[in-house]
């Protein structure tokens, strides 16, 4: 998502480069420029309008930097302004100091409310929590099984109301606020220290959905109401957005469905218009397919400044601990780095994920987005196939491989001699590499780095 957008916002800036002093005249057509990008990415016409004239106040005010040139300072300037807009810090989820704490989903039907409540239970139990989800959308047929399958995947229970699990008179009313109501006590009951209350929504806002939400929120009396809402619904959002915070006054917002080519517009423009945090983003169907958001890094990641603190996340979370160890005990016990340590960083780089996605979060200045449409993850399959077919011995000494051993290689792999050449010459920048580095004591690094 935001791909135009980004390209839009960093080709603009890229004519005030070089720029010693901005005229009024650069400000304005730069201005203008932002504008149209905004606009054309579906972002509501008021929050564009703040949000340019915001940049135009401050590229022309006193704010002079001596640590950036223009240019610098105006990215600086649409950098803070998208984190404002974004919704500023990262908001956490707000804890009841006395458990359990009650979290509510409201949205319209279809937004990705019932498979929110799964992952979000999922992450939560990840961090100790004990949740249990409660099951309110008697509306929608299927809803209560849906999230009973993702409360089973999540592996966390759901209170549901159906008969022999909930009580008589709810399962005869089918009320959903008395579903609620019991789903907390249950939890209190049953010492779970979070509640997700999953409610129905309709397909569009409809006056008896919205008072239903408005009565559980009132019965429940929640710590968290999340509005979820689909970033690929364009300008509708922001009517949406306003509905619902006008019925049931949502804490917090959850961007759903941004794996899709949404053009960001929702993303940009509902905390903007309702004054509440986006606190959640939605990337697939899957449970795991869920991120928190941060304002800060959503920003730079929209201005190509890549995406730092995301990516060591991502790369701590599948680092392999001992991989890494054997490697540091190499370079203390000075032993050379072989192709089969070549080949293992390899691997570890590809465990880290797509290697795309891991490629569009770094700054644009390395490679470009052609450049990554272009990129094929099976040249490490093809790397991988060379190494595989040489020797023990040929992998532990690789200066043996000369002219023959080559050509036996590309055979055996599959592959044009260029390509074991190649492959080769790649291994050896990445040993020099290495020794450089444990020469300075430093800690291994990955090799490659032109992937
Ligand atoms: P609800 O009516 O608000 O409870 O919506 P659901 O949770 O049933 O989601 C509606 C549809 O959207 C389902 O087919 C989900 O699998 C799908 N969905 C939900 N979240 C996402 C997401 O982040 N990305 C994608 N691609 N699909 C999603």
């Amino acid at each position: 998502m935001f791909n135009s957008l980004s390209d839009r916002l960093t080709a603009t800036f890229k004519n005030l480069r070089g720029k010693g002093r901005l005229t009024e005249a650069d400000v304005d057509g730069t201005v203008r420029e932002i504008r149209r990008a905004l606009l054309d990415a579906d972002v509501a016409v008021p929050v564009v309008r703040e949000f340019t004239a915001h940049v135009k106040e401050r590229a022309l005010g006193e704010e002079v930097s001596q640590a950036l040139n223009p240019g610098q300072q105006v990215v600086k300037i649409v950098n803070d302004e998208l984190v404002r807009i974004l919704g500023g810090e990262t908001r956490r989820i707000n804890l009841a100091k006395n458990p359990p704490t009650v979290i509510m989903l409201a949205g319209l039907q279809g937004a990705g409310k019932t498979t929110l409540a799964g992952k979000l239970a999922k992450w939560l139990k990840g961090q100790g929590h004990t949740p249990l989800l409660v099951a309110c959308d008697l509306q929608r047929p299927n809803a209560v099984k849906q999230l009973q399958v993702n409360g089973e995947r999540a592996g966390v229970p759901v209170y549901a109301p159906h008969p022999g699990v909930s009580s008589e008179f709810e399962a005869s009313t089918g009320d959903p606020v008395v579903v609620a109501r019991n789903g907390v006590s249950e939890a209190r009951q049953k010492q779970h220290d979070i509640v997700i209350v999953d409610t129905a929504g309709r397909l569009g806002v409809d006056a008896e959905m919205m008072q239903q939400a408005a009565d559980i929120r009132a019965a429940i009396n929640p710590h968290e109401v999340l509005f979820v809402i689909d970033a690929m619904i364009g300008q509708d959002a922001v009517n949406t957005a306003q509905a619902f915070n006008d019925g049931v006054n949502f804490t917090g917002v959850v961007l759903s469905k941004l794996d899709g080519d949404a053009r960001g517009g929702a993303a940009l423009s509902v905390a903007s218009v309702t004054g509440k945090p986006v606190m959640f983003a939605s990337t697939g169907e899957g449970l795991d397919d869920f991120e928190v958001f941060h304002p800060d890094r959503m920003a730079s990641r929209i201005l190509d400044m890549g995406d730092i603190l995301t990516l060591i996340e991502q790369a701590e979370k599948s680092w392999d601990k001992d991989e890494a160890e054997r490697m540091a005990k190499k370079f203390v016990d000075q032993e050379d780095f072989t192709l089969e340590d070549f080949l293992a960083q390899m691997q570890q780089i590809r465990k880290m994920g797509s290697l795309k996605k891991m490629l569009t979060m770094m700054p644009g200045a390395q490679v470009s987005r052609q450049q990554l449409e272009q990129f094929d993850e099976r040249q490490i399959d093809r790397i991988e196939a060379i190494v595989r077919s040489m020797t023990p011995h040929e992998r532990r000494v690789p200066k043996i491989i000369n002219g023959s051993r080559r050509a036996r290689i590309a055979k055996g792999s599959g592959v044009h001699v260029s390509e074991v050449n190649a492959m080769l010459e790649r291994f050896t920048e990445a040993q020099k590499m290495m020794k450089r580095m444990a020469a300075g004591g430093g800690m291994p690094g990955m090799p490659g780095g032109r992937a």
